[in-house]
């Protein structure tokens, strides 16, 4: 397995590697990584000659008051992880490497990333299509995998590479829980036993949420009230609990076939998102 720290290398072997007709399959991640990263892996494994991962936390996409700094790391138990899952390289940067300091140039989706997490962080998904980009440029993938657990950013990420006719195709990847229904997160090691315990409320009111409204669509409003009310008599404290349509991240309509059910909650200090998509 090839480890590249700088850009400008990893370009270089990945031109060449364009240039020998090899495919590459990419799974941008921030490290940390446990088995939705390595379901992700897995599929461009399946799909590419070439898997690169790179692993980068990236700064422009955390607000100041955010957990940047404290964004867990463990950078041999990753590259042992990824070596055992078929990784062929990996790019890990420094953010000066990344980012030059005077840098002045921004990608921004301007629709989809509106509500949910865009609401909430509203520097986030700006950091995340401009990184995105970025890797991109450098890693020259014919796929991407990007996982379901961040379903708005995979559907950002699909909007940005449409409309900025990247040659890169986006693979969905189903989001991967832990056997009690927790979605894995690299942030669950910041959550207490008793947190953790807590926080299976996201997933049971969103799962409990789902089945009514596919029961019955005219409860729609009704039964998110109740998720977001159950999550928060569990301890949580509601940042959002939403429904939107898939395609244009606005309220459902008559003709929304596809829709998103996404919560995000702290417990204790620690933010959790999780969703459920389905048909209307
Ligand atoms: P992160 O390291 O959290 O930025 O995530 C990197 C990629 O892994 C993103 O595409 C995430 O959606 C994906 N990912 C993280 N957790 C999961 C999970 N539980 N299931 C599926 N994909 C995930």
């Amino acid at each position: 397995m090839k480890i590249f720290n700088r850009g400008s290398e990893l370009q270089k072997y990945a031109l060449e590697l364009k240039r020998s007709g090899k495919t590459i399959g990419f799974v941008p991640t921030m490290g940390y990584l446990h088995d939705g990263h390595m379901s992700l892996i897995d599929i461009a494994r399946q799909k590419a000659d070439v898997v690169i991962v790179s692993i980068f936390v990236n700064p422009t996409q955390f607000a100041p008051n955010e957990d940047f700094d404290r964004y867990p790391r463990d950078f041999d138990g990753d590259i042992a992880k990824c070596a055992e899952h078929g990784a062929d390289v990996i790019y890990a940067p420094e953010a000066s490497e990344m980012y030059r300091s005077d840098a002045s140039t921004w990608v921004e989706e301007t629709v989809l990333s509106k509500p949910l997490c865009g609401a909430s962080r509203p520097v986030f998904y700006r950091g995340v299509t401009t990184v995105v980009s970025k890797l991109f440029l450098l890693a020259q993938p014919d796929f991407a995998v990007f996982g379901l657990k961040d379903a708005q950013q995979c559907f950002v990420i699909q909007r940005m590479v449409r409309d900025l006719n990247f040659p890169v195709e986006i693979i969905p990847a189903p989001l991967v829980r832990d056997a009690d229904g927790l979605a894995l997160s690299s942030r669950n090691r910041y959550l207490s036993a008793d947190e953790r315990t807590r926080a299976l409320s996201i997933h049971r009111s969103l799962e409990t949420a789902k089945k009514r409204i596919i029961a019955d669509r005219s409860c729609m409003d009704a039964a998110v009230k109740d998720a977001a009310d159950a999550i928060t008599a569990a301890g949580g404290r509601v940042d959002y609990v939403d429904i939107l349509d898939c395609d244009t991240m606005k309220y459902p309509g008559s003709g929304s076939c596809r829709v998103i059910l996404a919560a995000a909650a702290f417990f204790g200090t620690t933010r959790l998102i999780d969703n459920e998509i389905f048909d209307l």
